[in-house]
């Protein structure tokens, strides 16, 4: 089985609830999506889809993914779908999140031509789903507390609240939520947004709370500083981006990593990373920096295939946008991400709510 055809679209997808908050005053109104469709020899179909959350989240900007998507396309031409990562890897250095849609379409590949559901090839499934979380972002208490209660109340049980600003105002919103939803699982994420000195004075001042605390400076020193002082679970998220990474961090005593699917590079590389870290007994989350159906789905079946006992949660794209790209995802109305039962992503794609494609190259 050989790829013959590349074809990409590019999609752009607005928050449904609206502008998405981080610290450092960076908001952001939607995902801007690059789809990758890789077409085989034998008629087999494979998507993929990757966004950056604009351009300050992450060293990734949907432009990046546009402008590298030629050049990927062409050194897949030809190429088996098993050795997409090592032919993308051969074909430009760096850039990893231009390259994640490409391997995800492979591993789609993979799957609909065994006639799999995409689990079935990463470890197979453990448990029925994956627990999801939702983000409130900064905002005033009351907003953080109004949102807290409606996602609640959607289902979700778990919620990061952002931080990573002004430590009392950050302490406020957080006893907002939490007097509003006491029973949710509570994540305070800053993004690495804060300095140390601001995280140490946030630490102090909520030790009567029960969270865990999620990347609260942005270098993996600052957040090293903190380990001590942090008398509660620990995880990395912005400071992951290689298996080495997540050796470090389990070194230095963290308790988990977030595994952003395009910040790493793809499925092939997530999967390794995910699987170093549950054997250093790390929590993992396995997650993306934005899509829609097709990347939630990408989250679902990786997620689903973590040991339950390391798993942490998941997120569900598809209901953070206001437009479709596919079917095939499972209700999530208890709080938890299924894998679609289809072979490979099993994601029925909707080319036409794709828009016109931005590329085309074949054999
Ligand atoms: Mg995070």
């Amino acid at each position: 089985m050989r790829i013959e055809r590349v074809t990409c679209h590019r999609q752009l997808q607005p928050f449904a609830d609206g502008p998405y908050v981080m610290s450092g005053g960076r908001v952001e109104q939607g995902f801007d999506s690059l789809v990758v469709a890789l077409h085989t020899d034998g008629g087999v179909v494979g998507w993929g889809e990757m966004s950056p959350l604009g351009t300050t989240y992450d060293p990734a900007f949907a432009g990046g993914a546009f402008a590298a998507a030629a050049l990927l396309a062409e050194a897949l031409l030809g190429a088996a779908p098993a050795a997409a990562h090592r032919v993308l890897a051969a074909a430009l250095k760096g850039h990893p999140y231009a390259k994640s849609a490409f391997d995800m379409a492979a591993w789609d590949v993979l799957g609909r031509a065994a006639g799999l559901p995409l689990h079935h090839l990463l470890g197979g499934a453990d448990g029925e789903g994956t627990v999801l979380y939702r983000p409130i972002g900064r905002g005033s208490p009351d907003a953080m507390a109004a949102r807290a209660a409606e996602y609640c109340g959607r289902g979700y049980r778990r919620l990061q609240v952002k931080v990573g600003g002004n430590p009392a105002a950050d302490e406020a919103g957080l006893r907002a939520v939490m007097r509003a939803v006491p029973d949710a699982t509570i994540y305070c994420d800053a993004n690495g947004g804060w300095s140390t000195g601001d995280a140490r004075t946030f630490l102090a001042a909520t030790t009567d709370l029960a969270y865990t605390l999620e990347q609260p400076c942005a270098t993996f020193d600052e957040c090293r500083s903190l380990r001590a002082q942090a008398q509660r679970p620990f995880v990395l998220d912005e400071c992951i981006e290689h298996v080495t990474d997540a050796v470090l961090a389990a070194q230095a005593g963290f308790d988990g990593i977030t595994i952003k699917i395009a910040r790493v590079g793809g499925i092939t590389p997530a999967r390794l990373i995910r699987d170093v870290a549950v054997a250093y007994g790390m929590s993992v989350t396995v997650e993306d920096t934005g899509g829609a159906d097709i990347d939630t789905a990408a989250m679902a079946h990786l997620s689903l295939t973590s040991p339950a006992a390391n798993r942490a949660h998941t997120v569900d794209f598809h209901h953070w946008v206001s437009v479709s790209n596919g079917t095939g995802l499972p209700p999530t109305d208890d709080g938890l991400l299924r894998a679609p039962s289809g072979a490979g992503l099993g994601i029925e794609v909707d080319v036409a709510a794709l828009g016109d494609r931005v590329l085309d190259v074949s054999r």
